[in-house]
């Protein structure tokens, strides 16, 4: 095996697509340096090494050694340095680089080498004392913080000792001689916290920092990121070693991070930030405010420090240049770091640039209209679920907005929520059911819990490049980041801005498209879908196989289903519409009264009612199919639980007040979701299935002749077992349907279905296809019986069981493909058996979920149902899975 892989100067023995072996960053560095880009020579360590690393008790493979003395000897000879050498040393940047990028989960050591023999070689070469031993206590800081486990506030309690004692505020101020006294504080107290003074050693330092990226792989903020991005722990990372190149050797010295568009709206531009006279992570840390690229975003910015345009001229056209190569050979969006070092540009990483859903419709769009990638490719970047994203309320043009603070906008959609401080008071708010704003100075990957929970995210510092901001735009969480004018007391848990303080759990509400943070919870308005977001969609609906319907009950969730491209309702839940206000009274009266009279009398209350909502449905959806379930109410949920409420009913019923109680306890279940429900209510009280056919088909013969077009219900019969009980359902709608044809004269045209949502029924399901015209799998039930997991109180233990690896994901949110996905097939399979055109969909949480949609246009379904919002989401999923 062969485990280190060399790049430089023109040549390099990897490229892009040996990611798995090199990790992204490596592969990406490889294959600039093929492309004959400025890339500071180096090499990598592969992933097998990691790999090798955990399965062998953190040892090395024997070669390993060999192979890095040899690279380094090569990047030495590449860079005219010697690494070791007292009078021309090489000094290298060692990094992580897993196949996915892991933003800030990984540490990173800059100016490896330097020790007290080099470092004064360095400042004669270099021509400056300063810059060497600043390089030096930088090192210092970073080596015994990454590896030596001695935390960096060590040293910055140092330095502001020190500062303050010689009376500086800047650290520019310090000369030389002041980093070189620091220099030896540093070391002294390394030696006071570990009993062993600081490694002088080049090679050890070396070793030191490989094994700390090795061992990084497994820390907890790792672990935490790859379980949040579902990244298996067997990738493990590769190492980079570099040469070093300075962004701090003076004002013609810069470093930066750029994308070739922009990250937040997708606009076709050069975007990015740069320091002059800074070092490597100087940009994304937030301590200096960095300057724009282009003299354009400048002056939108409104900035009076000059652009890297202005200011570094000739670099700044190379960088330009590289970015369209880059762009081109790549097909996408990048994101790029580079150092400018005595004016010369160097490249020190590209990849994909991560962006926002919004950004990402636009590139994917108009790389299609370049004609770089294909219509086909397009559809196939846009990640499905980023989809929400776009589908978030924005503020409200005509709503007061009273602005507190303004910072950047640094990932769009808005959100409102009351004050926390901090990660953990985030998750413990969002489990009660509150919604927050999690407001931090700054935030660091030990806030990532904290982020999800939150619905938006406001800090005081940093810029568009900071975790802050770049973590939020990939989880599609409004963001506004480095608002300077807050005041954040996270002792007193308070915000101060302008006079004006705000306590934990007041609310706030953050526009991160606009930078603005507004007091109170400002009126908000669904988004308008731009014009890329129609195109993609075009694009997505010529591909796909699948059909796409929504589960929808309200006018106002058909008439947003339909505007989202909705193709029909797939499951209309009728118990839904028995909440009103107005209808709440007779359903008790149904469901309470002990004979079939009281029932029949309330019902007849409901019918009128339940006719006028399926006329509008079937009106909104014109000529589109409609599935309308009859009856699956967990009756929990609709008797009476107030002495008041219980009066009301026997009131309205004329009975004593005790006989509603007896009859209310006699309903009551030990076990409601798995009690009287679905068809055993049609089976007891067939009066009630018989309304709602009823309500169906004279709603259908009314809408037929509003509308003009034919409507064609589908009648579904919900949790059956056997085929027994469908027969006796499906004669009530039969024999309903027919007195409906005979009292109006009408033709109807109709079909009765069933939901297949116990494993019984997918076992059974060739039979029960003899009688049902169609199967709709209701994912949700068949999940919480094949499992036997209730599906009301599975947050309580699925959670340890998604962290302990028992299960990968939750299965109410995505299909367990191997257990309930089986039983789905089956009942696929069975269904055709005997009706080999059967109608077939899915009307679960699951229809909406871009991996089990997946599996759907697998297994061969006709249709999935989803709610509204998430249908747009459906289509691309569809697409994609047929591409
Ligand atoms: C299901 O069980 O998957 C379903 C769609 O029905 P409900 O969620 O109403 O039980
Ligand atoms: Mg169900």
């Amino acid at each position: 095996t062969k485990w280190v892989y060399t790049f430089g100067d023109g040549k390099a023995e990897g490229k892009a697509d040996m990611k798995n072996l090199l990790g992204g960053k490596g592969a990406n560095l490889a294959e600039m340096s093929n492309l004959g880009l400025p890339v500071p020579p180096g090499f990598t360590i592969t992933t097998e090494v990691c790999t090798y690393y955990y399965q062998h008790g953190n040892t090395y493979p024997a070669e390993l050694k060999g192979e890095v003395e040899a690279a380094l000897a090569q990047v030495g000879q590449l860079a005219a340095k010697s690494f070791g050498d007292a009078a021309n040393p090489l000094l290298v940047s060692v990094r992580s680089g897993a196949r996915a990028s892991m933003p800030g989960m990984m540490d990173t050591v800059l100016n490896l080498g330097l020790n007290d023999e080099t470092v004064e070689a360095v400042a004669k070469l270099a021509g400056d004392r300063r810059f060497a031993f600043d390089s030096y206590r930088r090192f210092i800081t970073m080596y015994s913080d990454v590896v030596l486990g001695v935390s960096h506030h060590h040293f910055e309690e140092i330095l502001e000792h020190y500062k303050l004692q010689k009376g500086f505020t800047l650290d520019t101020e310090l000369s030389a001689d002041d980093w070189a006294a620091l220099v030896v504080k540093y070391k002294e107290k390394v030696n006071a916290e570990l009993g062993k003074p600081f490694p002088q050693d080049p090679h050890e330092q070396l070793w030191g920092a490989i094994g700390a990226v090795f061992s990084s792989w497994m820390n907890a903020r790792a672990i935490t990121y790859r379980r949040l991005h579902t990244i298996p722990e067997s990738w493990g990372t590769a190492v980079n070693v570099q040469s070093m190149v300075f962004g701090n050797m003076g004002e013609t010295s810069a470093t930066g991070v750029a994308f070739t568009r922009n990250p937040s709206t997708g606009e076709n531009a050069l975007y990015g930030e740069f320091l002059v006279n800074a070092q490597g992570e100087d940009v994304v840390a937030g301590i200096r405010t960095p300057q724009d690229l282009t003299e354009k975003a400048r002056i939108a910015a409104g900035s009076d420090k000059p652009s890297m345009e202005k200011a570094l001229p000739d670099a700044f056209k190379e960088f330009e240049r590289i970015s369209h190569v880059l762009e081109n050979h790549y097909r996408d969006m990048q994101d790029l770091e580079f150092t400018v070092e005595k004016g010369k540009l160097w490249m020190l990483q590209t990849r994909s640039g991560k962006r926002t859903a919004k950004a990402a419709l636009r590139i994917a769009v108009e790389l299609a209209a370049e004609g770089l990638i294909t219509e086909q490719e397009a559809v196939g970047r846009v990640d499905p679920a980023a989809l929400d994203q776009l589908l978030h309320p924005a503020i409200d043009p005509k709503a007061e907005r009273k602005v507190i603070a303004t910072g950047l906008p640094a990932s769009p959609g808005a959100a409102a929520g009351a004050i926390v401080f901090s990660a953990d008071e985030a998750e413990a708010w969002k489990e009660q059911g509150r919604k927050v704003i999690l407001v931090r100075v700054e935030t660091s990957p030990e806030d990532i819990h904290g982020m999800h929970a939150a619905q938006g995210i406001l800090t005081a510092r940093g810029g568009m490049t900071s975790h802050a901001a770049v973590v939020a735009r990939g989880m599609g969480k409004p963001c506004v980041s480095g608002a300077g004018a807050l005041r954040i007391d996270t002792a007193a848990q308070t915000l101060t801005v302008n006079g004006q303080t705000f306590k934990k759990g007041d609310h706030i509400t953050i526009d991160g498209g606009t930078g603005q943070v507004l007091a109170g919870e400002v009126a908000m308005l669904q988004p308008e879908l731009s014009g890329e977001f129609a195109t993609l969609m075009g694009w997505a609906d010529k591909v796909r196989k699948l059909k796409v319907r929504a589960n929808a009950e309200t006018p106002a969730d058909a008439r947003m289903a339909r505007s989202f491209g909705a193709e029909g309702i797939g499951l209309s839940r009728t118990e839904h519409m028995f909440f009103d206000a107005g209808r709440i009274l007779a359903v008790r009266e149904m469901i309470l009264s002990d004979d079939e009279t009281g029932r029949r009398a309330a019902l007849a209350k409901l019918l009128p009612m339940q006719r006028d909502d399926f006329v509008e449905l079937f009106e909104i959806m014109k000529g589109l199919p409609v599935t309308i379930r009859l009856l699956d109410p967990p009756l929990h949920e609709f008797l009476p639980h107030t002495a008041e409420e219980t009066a009301e009913v026997a009131k309205s019923l004329g009975v004593d007040v005790e006989r509603i109680e007896r009859r209310n306890k006699e309903l009551h279940e030990v076990n409601p979701m798995l009690g009287f429900r679905g068809c055993r209510i049609a089976i007891a009280f067939p009066e009630i299935a018989e309304m709602q056919a009823r309500a169906i088909f004279e709603a259908a013969v009314i809408a037929a002749k509003k509308t003009g077009e034919a409507v064609v219900p589908e009648v579904m019969v919900p949790l059956i077992a056997t085929k027994a009980e469908f027969d006796i359902v499906e004669k009530v709608i039969r024999e309903t349907a027919a007195a409906v044809e005979k009292e109006t004269g009408a033709k109807l045209t109709f079909q009765v279905g069933t939901m297949i949502e116990l494993p019984r029924a997918a076992l059974r399901a060739e039979e029960i296809a003899k009688g049902a015209e169609f199967f709709s799998f209701g994912t949700n039930d068949l999940t919480q019986t094949c499992f036997g997991v209730s599906r009301d109180d599975a947050g309580t233990f699925l959670g340890p069981y998604v962290q302990k690896g028992i299960i990968e994901t939750d299965p109410f949110v995505s299909i367990d493909v191997d257990g309930v996905g089986e039983l789905v097939k089956i009942g696929v399979e069975r269904g055709r058996k005997s009706r080999p055109n059967i109608k077939l969909g899915i009307c679960g949480e699951h229809g909406g979920d871009p991996a089990s949609v997946a599996f759907c246009h697998e297994v061969g379904l006709d249709y999935v149902s989803c709610s509204p919002f998430r249908v747009p989401i459906a289509r691309l999923a569809a697409a994609q899975a047929a591409l």
